[in-house]
């Protein structure tokens, strides 16, 4: 197991400065997810762990050492791509084994490995398989169980599960909370989609055009999110954000937070309204309802109300969140 930190490290690419003095400590053993909008520097933090990229100043630490200067096979880490290679011509058990061999590790001890993390990653019985004749589900097992097997101190994973289709990432996402669990391993894991993030994060690193916005438990970014960034980014569908009017001070609330009435409710904030979309999800439905200059989405769990109606959108004190000039948050904790 490892921690690792960033103490002022600026990455610049062509004169481009794309991360700029930026301090990170990545717990030792937990699922850490960095994740923003497309560009945001993610990937060139991942690189900058597993030393893919020199970067321009400052250090990266992996336990406390400065490793800065030493080549990413001596790291300790592995590295899991979006586009997971794995060889074609190669059973499962000789991909895993792959890296192994290349280590000269002993073919008992080999053999014991690769059917350990095999067992891990539900492998076992398809070992002697060729990887055209898997779903891509397996397929990417074999990509994490390869990586796995070198027993790595730290987990680096670049948007792993983006080729599988949207049933087969949900139940890989469960896996590798499995997975980390067993293995109790550092992850560092990357990804754009907050849902993602939410769902396998004990830290969520939320970054924005090269910067760390917040750096929380997932609940803490959904219950308190440090800037408006961070209230929108965080949520489906986001924050609701309106003026107030007064010096740039915005407020928001989230879109399961308020109920909607036919008659003006006793909640702390109330507002007339009139339904511009329904959307019927099963579960819930999220009416669109448009207020003066303002368009909020309200999550419902009953589908009470048609396209065209009169609303009312109630939202209580302490489900409202405000926002300064400087888009801070400015409510209490
Ligand atoms: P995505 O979700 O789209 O993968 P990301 O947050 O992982 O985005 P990065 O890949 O880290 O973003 O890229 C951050 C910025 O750095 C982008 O503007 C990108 O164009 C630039 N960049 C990254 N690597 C290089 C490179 N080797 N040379 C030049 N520019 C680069």
């Amino acid at each position: 197991m490892a921690s690792i930190e960033f103490v002022q490290v600026t990455q610049s690419f062509d004169k481009n400065i794309i991360i700029e003095g930026l301090d990170l400590k990545i717990e030792d053993g937990k699922f850490t997810v960095l994740v923003g909008p497309s560009g945001c520097g993610k990937t060139t933090l991942l690189r900058m762990i597993a030393g893919l990229d020199p970067h321009t100043s400052g250090s990266v630490l992996i336990n406390g050492k400065d490793v800065t200067r030493i080549a990413p096979g001596q790291r300790g880490v592995a590295m899991v791509f979006q586009n997971y290679a794995i060889y074609p011509t190669m059973s499962v058990r000789e991909n895993i084994e792959f890296g192994l061999k290349n280590n000269k590790v002993a073919k008992e001890e080999r053999t014991r490995l690769v059917e350990g993390i095999s067992s891990t990653v539900g492998l076992s019985d398809y070992l002697d398989r060729k990887p055209s004749t898997l779903s891509g589900g397996q397929r990417q097992r074999v990509a994490l169980a390869r990586a796995m097997v070198k027993k790595p101190s730290v987990f680096l994973m670049d948007e792993p599960l983006s080729n599988l289709d949207a049933k087969l990432r949900v139940q890989m996402r469960i896996e590798l909370i499995e997975m980390h669990k067993k293995l109790g391993t550092t992850f560092v894991y990357v990804t754009h989609d907050q849902v993602e993030a939410m769902s396998m994060a004990d830290t969520i690193v939320l970054m924005n055009r090269g910067r760390i916005q917040q750096e929380a438990p997932p609940e803490v970014i959904y219950r308190r999110p440090s800037n408006l960034f961070a209230a929108q980014f965080i949520g489906v569908p986001p924050m609701n954000v309106g003026e107030l009017g007064v010096d740039g001070v915005k407020f928001g609330f989230r879109p399961e937070s308020a109920v909607l009435t036919t008659e003006p409710g006793d909640s702390h904030f109330s507002m007339r309204g009139v339904v511009a979309t329904r959307e019927m999800l099963g579960s819930e439905t999220i009416y669109q309802v448009k207020s003066g200059e303002n368009a909020f989405m309200i999550k419902c769990i009953e589908d009470l109300f048609s396209f065209d109606q009169e609303v009312y959108v109630g939202v209580d004190a302490a489900k409202l969140f405000f926002f300064g000039a400087d888009e801070n948050r400015i409510d209490e904790d």
